[in-house]
């Protein structure tokens, strides 16, 4: 009889979102390298997107030991999935996605399934349903939270803040200090905590669901982070007081991108976008001059108003400034607000402006020709901005991201944060600030963290070490 024991066999679910996608499907190469076998659980949804706008598939058609599989989330096609609409995608995982998760896991470990068995689950840590599933059927899990460290702390926090009679907020202060999350006392207001923060009812669903996310990553066998060491270490020397199995891997493009630039079989990472990418945008930068184009995005998620538009508008015409701006479709309630632009926001955007629905974003925040980055401060787009040294300008629309424009300002030093404003005159200011006046400080700062990124990714680097204690430990789990 063979005594063969199976390979490792990971099993990864990721939060449906393009975010947490795109992550841990570089997750899933970097393992995929390391000789792991890998399932990738995508939602219908996603994956037909994924199929319709990527070359996904046959990326990894290079590693036969990789396969992906799908599960309903539950909600029609056309519901929308936006950051307005959180809660119903959650509902519906928690109530559809659950148990077929869980019949899922039991098919791949009955004997006879031409698969091999799952050794070890990771998914996202939002997902906290995830560990009940597991260990009904008998399978450790990891966790992996692709926001930042230093917001899921201030999550981890929540029950402190009650505790120091922080939280619910008193009064109507939105700067006034917050004192009981370790790591960040001196330098966070109760505004830079995520938005779901401001509610006065801890009852709420929100604040509920983070709670019970702390508990559920406590009892998983670890949390991976898309974070490097240098560049959180006082939030992940509290974290692991709580949760002593933490594994910061990132930044996971950049990982991702080194270890294949050192083995040159597999083709080289491409898109992993639910949206068509624009190619066109390209073009139009190899036309601009120098760090002359700030790059205008607010990501997969967040939305806007047609007022905030109007502004933003008004304020990066009026900076002088080149532009080249991310319209995601519907991303701007209501379609009546296109056949009511000033003319003279329109002239100026053909001068010197380009729109798009969705631009490749890396390739863009790597492009000579940008000099700034007006973002919502997803965890992923900041530090794809931070690889490239590209200076932040900070509009953070919820989660993780009203603390992360905190650090981006405050502790990084790598640009402005300008949270909970939006009016042109400011928006003006703030933007010949990022890309001329204080440019050059902002730049210092963000090439310094760039190279301590791409330091911690290489051979004996903290992230490059991390990943390896990670992949031993699956191994471990067969
Ligand atoms: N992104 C992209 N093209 C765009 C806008 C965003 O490829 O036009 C990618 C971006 O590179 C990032 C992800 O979408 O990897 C967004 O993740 P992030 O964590 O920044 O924000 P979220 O969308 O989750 O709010």
């Amino acid at each position: 009889m063979d005594q063969t024991p199976p390979p490792p066999h990971v099993f990864i679910f990721p939060l449906p979102l393009q975010g947490p996608i795109k992550c841990m499907l570089k997750l899933a190469e970097l393992l995929c390298l390391a000789g792991v076998h890998v399932t990738f659980l995508n939602t219908d949804h996603n994956h037909r997107r994924l199929l319709r706008h990527t070359a996904v598939q046959t990326r990894f058609s290079a590693y036969p030991q990789f396969r992906f599989d799908t599960i309903s989330d539950g909600l029609p096609d056309d519901h929308p999935r936006s950051g307005d609409r959180f809660m119903d995608l959650f509902d519906s995982l928690e109530a559809v996605s659950k148990p077929l998760m869980r019949e899922m896991l039991f098919s791949y470990c009955r004997s006879g399934d031409a698969r091999w068995p799952v050794t070890c689950v990771i998914a996202d840590g939002a997902l906290t349903f995830a560990l009940e599933v597991a260990e009904d059927v008998g399978i450790p899990l990891i966790y992996f939270d692709t926001i930042s460290p230093c917001g899921l702390w201030s999550y981890f926090c929540i029950p402190k803040m009650i505790d120091a009679g922080e939280m619910p907020f008193k009064g109507n202060d939105l700067d006034a200090p917050i004192q009981s999350v370790p790591g960040m006392e001196g330098f966070l207001r109760q505004r830079d905590l995520p938005t779901f923060c401001r509610v006065r009812d801890m009852n709420d669903r929100v604040i509920q669901l983070v709670m019970k996310e702390a508990q559920e990553v406590k009892r998983s066998r670890g949390l991976i982070l898309n974070t490097f060491e240098e560049l959180e270490e006082p939030v992940l020397s509290h974290m692991r007081f709580l949760y002593p199995n933490l594994y910061p891997i990132g930044p996971l493009h950049t990982h991702l991108k080194t270890r294949l630039g050192a083995e040159p079989t597999p083709p080289l990472a491409s898109s992993n976008s639910l949206w068509h990418e624009d190619l066109s945008c390209i073009a139009w930068l190899d036309a601009q001059p120098l760090k002359s184009v700030i790059y205008v995005s607010i990501g997969s998620l967040a939305m806007m108003t047609r007022d905030q538009l109007v502004e933003f508008w008004h304020g990066l015409v009026n900076s002088g400034h080149r532009f080249l701006w991310v319209r995601r479709p519907n991303s701007i309630p209501g379609g009546d607000w296109e056949g009511q632009i000033p003319e003279e926001l329109l002239v100026a955007t053909k001068e010197r402006g380009c729109i798009v629905s969705w631009a490749p974003q890396e390739e863009v925040l790597a492009h000579p020709a940008v000099g700034g980055f007006l973002t919502h401060s997803g965890w992923n787009s900041t530090l794809e901005s931070m690889i490239e040294a590209v200076p932040m300008l900070c509009w953070p629309y919820f989660v993780d991201q009203q603390v992360n424009s905190r650090f981006v300002n405050e502790v990084w030093k790598l640009g402005i944060d300008m949270k909970d404003t939006c009016d042109r005159v400011r928006i003006e200011k703030m933007v010949k600030d990022l890309m001329d006046v204080r440019r050059d400080e902002f730049v210092q700062s963000a090439e310094r963290w760039a190279k301590l990124a791409k330091q911690s990714v290489s051979e004996g680097g903290s992230s490059f070490c991390n990943l390896k204690c990670l992949i031993e430990d699956i191994k471990l789990m067969v």
